[in-house]
């Protein structure tokens, strides 16, 4: 390669490294509410059996995943109920014919629903996308009367915005709230969570068919001790927590009451904040806006 080219390839890595760079606002200095510390957002994916479904996973891991919508779900609620902690459900479409009446208590108990697609996966063709977008909007519309503004998916901002969404919850671009811009004038904030505080990094056999040796079960007390030091990084530093959970790993009843004992150390400091993710995102939203590239 002689040196023009090699300068013309730079220049192009460059500008796309810029590019991919632009499309991301982060919110440094955030402030919480009035007495506010830190914020920690409990969000658990409502997946059941169907992401395994998806993977063709065989009748055992089906059946673990069943114990979600049966089960753990139930326990979940329960826990931040009686803990006084709003959690984020993020659903995903179907479970609106498997589990209904779990939903209809999540929302009489006051915690929030939020979309986590159709099927759990976003179809390429834009069209095809839109399709499952809406079809769980209207799931949720005609079994739960109720709209949410709230992702945990890869669907594009256009539509999330479209549909009067204002946040997304994926990927670990940063480790508070930030936005994201498309390059097309659609903004959404984004509420950001890591695999080192999400359970089924720890809890899952097999997890997804990986025939890797990492993916074993921990002893929940590490688990503990692990959240809890991740808890108190952000507590010092006023930052944000995403707990990511799933009904049907952490609502064993051991892993359960792992959860309980976290919350409460959690609950013996000041000024621990535990909104729902749509709660947050409005006071993001409405405390610093987004700055650029709308
Ligand atoms: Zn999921």
């Amino acid at each position: 390669m002689d040196a023009a080219t090699l300068d013309a390839e730079v220049a192009e890595l460059r500008a796309a490294a810029h590019a991919y760079h632009s499309r991301y606002e982060t919110i440094p200095n955030l402030a919480w509410p009035e007495g506010m510390r830190v914020a920690v957002n409990f969000t658990l994916d409502f997946d059941a059996m169907l992401l395994r479904r998806l993977k063709n996973e065989p009748p055992m891991q089906l059946a673990k995943g069943e114990f979600g919508g049966r089960v753990g779900i139930w326990r979940a609620v329960e826990l931040f109920s009686r803990l006084g902690v709003k959690a984020t459900i993020f659903t995903v479409g179907r479970i609106c014919e498997l589990y209904p009446d779990a939903l209809r208590h999540v929302l009489a108990e006051g915690h929030e629903i939020a979309d986590h697609m159709w099927e759990h996966h976003v179809p390429k063709d834009p069209a095809m996308e839109d399709d499952h977008f809406m079809k769980t909007i209207a799931a949720f519309r005609h079994t739960l009367d109720y709209r949410t503004v709230g992702s945990r998916s890869r669907h594009s901002n256009s539509l999330l915005v479209r549909e009067g969404f204002i946040y997304n919850s994926h990927g670990s671009a940063d480790h508070g709230p930030h936005y994201i811009h498309d390059g097309a004038g659609n903004t959404v904030l984004n509420l950001p969570f890591h695999y080192a505080i999400d359970d089924a990094m720890f809890y899952s056999a097999n997890w997804q068919g990986s025939p890797l040796i990492a993916n074993r079960f921990s002893d929940t007390d590490r688990v503990e001790e692990m959240w809890w030091h991740g808890f108190r990084q952000q507590y010092r530093r006023g930052g944000y927590l995403n707990v990511c959970l799933h009904p049907f790993v952490s609502g064993r009843a051991q892993r359960i009451d792992m959860l309980d004992r976290l919350v409460r150390r959690m609950q013996t400091l000041p000024g621990v904040w535990f909104p729902t993710s749509a709660e947050l995102a409005r006071h993001v939203i409405t405390t610093r806006p987004p700055q650029g590239g709308r």
